[in-house]
């Protein structure tokens, strides 16, 4: 699968359309997610244009690598969440139901969040 440069985070980098901002730096943005599934929910993004972490693990640069998980955990204390705790969660492909095919970490807090897995 090739990457699409028309994603709505691509969109979102190129500032095509707008987002409610955390924190960048070269290699990472950050932001709100939109619908919010918990008090904190924020989205931690490389620049780089990388599908999921299979594409980033595997062909990111090793600066990009430590630079998006040094940010996750940047944005989350800013947000407040370290000291109660928070979860991380990234969506890779079609059983996970990743709608946005722009690698993306999850930082969900703010409350408990509850079971690991919601099974349906
Ligand atoms: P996924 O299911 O791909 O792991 O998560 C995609 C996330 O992106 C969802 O939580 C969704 O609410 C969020 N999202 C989708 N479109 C937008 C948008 O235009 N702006 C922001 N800030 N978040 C979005």
């Amino acid at each position: 699968m090739a990457y699409d440069k028309n994603n709505i985070f691509a969109k979102i980098l190129r500032g095509e359309i707008p987002c409610n901002k955390i924190y960048e730096n070269e290699h990472t943005f950050a932001f709100h997610d939109v619908n919010p599934q918990t008090p904190i929910h924020a989205l931690v993004i490389p620049k780089g244009e990388y599908i999921s972490m299979i594409d980033f693990s595997e062909n990111a640069s090793e600066t990009e690598i430590s630079s998006l998980f040094k940010t996750v955990t940047k944005v989350a204390r800013e947000l407040g969440v370290e000291n109660n705790g928070y979860r991380i969660l990234s969506n890779i492909g079609d059983d996970a139901n990743q709608e946005v095919k722009h690698l993306h970490i999850h930082i969900f807090g703010g409350c408990n969040v509850g079971a690991m897995i919601c099974r349906r």
